[in-house]
């Protein structure tokens, strides 16, 4: 069902309290889509999701305020811009944009914010000479016929259809978010506008409130208190492979001296490189050998290794990828692989002890 209507596309809510789906403009009209039908003919009330319309009149306002320093106070033209979930972006026509350049379009902007300068719109016919005044970034070919152009006091004009604030004080503030690389040599400097400042300041709030549980310390020693955390937990995982191939020696060790039948080796904290050395170790002892190891995150699943003599290898080497839900195949005798469930390593055990009972 589709009804004409003037509105703008995103922030239509229903008519007739059928929702609207999706709004497409044709020439001068809007195009609404709804998900139920509505009579031919009918008069339809049209209600607005005003606070996703004041939403998108801050960022879109904001975004001409932005567009319109960054051009006539430092060179640095908008080529298209984006409105999104959580943050916007204006794409500039420049490969880079320095630091204090953002830092003082930032500061320029909140000034004209605080001054709370009108932004007026006014109809102008094709071919009348204020257009020549007006910005613009190409108008739709079906939409030449009467110009919409949007006025901020003494900043800036520019043909525009969109929603806007009616003073830039309704804007309360932006922010800058940082700059970078955008498409073919362009930048895409992020922003938000007005109530996105304050959530984004509440998000960022309960982030830090949280990682002050968590560090047990103040904002200002996050940083300093993570870097020494990574630094000692990479001494610590250094510490442990150096106690993990100690501890490879002492099993291949004991393997060499008590000369088993086969080897069934599960620590459930080894790690490949742990099963790959004593395994390495093993080589030449011509032993049936069962590695395994849980995976860290995910102790459901784990790493296995299954080696040795061809015969035994066939005997049980189906019988135990099955039982753990091996992934991977023999490739020269040896199977490395993933296991998908661990839970099936004590009947593997098992399965092994009363094979080589017999054999
Ligand atoms: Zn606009």
């Amino acid at each position: 069902m589709m009804v004409f209507s003037k509105a703008l596309p995103h922030d239509i809510g229903s008519l007739n309290d059928v929702e609207v789906v999706q709004v497409l403009r044709k020439g001068d009209e809007a195009l609404h889509f709804t998900r139920g039908p509505l009579e031919v003919g009918a008069t339809v009330t049209q209600t607005v999701n005003w606070e996703r319309r004041f939403d998108h009149m801050q960022q879109h306002s904001g975004q001409h305020l932005l567009s319109a320093v960054l051009e006539k106070e430092y060179n640095l033209p908008t080529t298209s811009w984006w409105l999104g979930a959580d943050e916007c972006h204006v794409e500039l026509d420049a490969v880079k944009v320095a630091d204090d350049v953002i830092t003082a379009a930032e500061a320029r902007c909140n000034d004209l914010i605080r001054q709370g300068l009108a932004v007026k719109v006014k109809f102008l016919k094709m071919g009348d000479p204020d257009l020549d005044e007006a910005h613009t970034r190409g108008l739709p070919k079906d939409c030449m016929a009467t110009i919409r152009v949007i006025c901020i006091e003494g900043v800036d004009e520019n043909m525009c259809c969109g929603t806007h604030v009616a003073n830039l004080s309704q804007l309360q503030a932006i922010k800058l978010l940082g700059a970078e690389p955008g498409k073919k040599g362009k930048t895409n400097l992020r922003f938000v506008v007005g109530n996105r400042v304050t959530w984004l300041l509440q998000r960022m709030l309960e982030r830090e409130r949280a990682l002050t549980a968590l560090l047990k310390n103040e904002p200002n020693k996050h940083e300093e208190l993570v870097q020494k955390m990574q630094k000692n937990l990479k001494i610590t995982n250094k510490n442990l492979q150096n106690v993990l191939s100690e501890l490879a020696q002492v099993e291949i060790d004991k393997v060499k001296n008590t000369k088993p039948k086969y080897l069934f080796l599960f620590k459930k904290e080894a790690t490949p490189e742990f099963n790959r050395a004593v395994c390495k170790g093993l080589e030449g002892e011509g032993l049936f050998m069962f590695l395994a190891s849980e995976e860290p995150d995910r102790p459901k699943e784990g790493q296995i290794i299954i080696q040795g003599p061809e015969e035994h290898c066939n005997a049980l080497g189906q019988q135990i990828t099955e039982l753990l839900k091996g992934k991977g195949a023999f490739k020269n005798g040896k199977f490395q692989g993933k296991a998908g469930d661990m839970g099936g390593i004590n009947k593997c055990k098992k399965l092994i002890e009363e094979y080589f009972n017999k054999v």
